[in-house]
């Protein structure tokens, strides 16, 4: 999916993951110098989340608008890793 999209539009989507990502909410967030949107390949796992204390990534917006299936981005990678891509 991301690989069909040209550099502008990766750096466009990536803002606008971030930009809506709930992480900062979640039980699991630890304050580091990270700013959330794990799902997103670009971006992948967590330098420094490494306890899951439950995922809130299911109310998340960015969850329902691009289609995701899993959880815990934070700690076991991007949707496309955990879906074997
Ligand atoms: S689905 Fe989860 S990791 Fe992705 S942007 Fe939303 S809260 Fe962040
Ligand atoms: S990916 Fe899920 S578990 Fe990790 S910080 Fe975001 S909402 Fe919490």
């Amino acid at each position: 999916m991301e690989g069909e999209m040209t550099p502008e539009e990766m750096e466009k989507k990536k803002q606008m993951v971030l930009s809506t990502c709930t992480c900062k909410s979640c039980p699991s967030w630890v304050e580091c110098d990270e700013a959330g949107g794990y799902c997103f390949a670009p971006i992948g796992k967590s330098a420094c989340i490494t306890e899951e204390k439950g995922c809130i990534c299911g109310g998340c917006p960015v969850y329902a608008q691009m289609d995701l299936k899993h959880g815990y981005y934070c700690t076991k990678g991007s949707e496309k890793e955990q879906a074997g891509m």
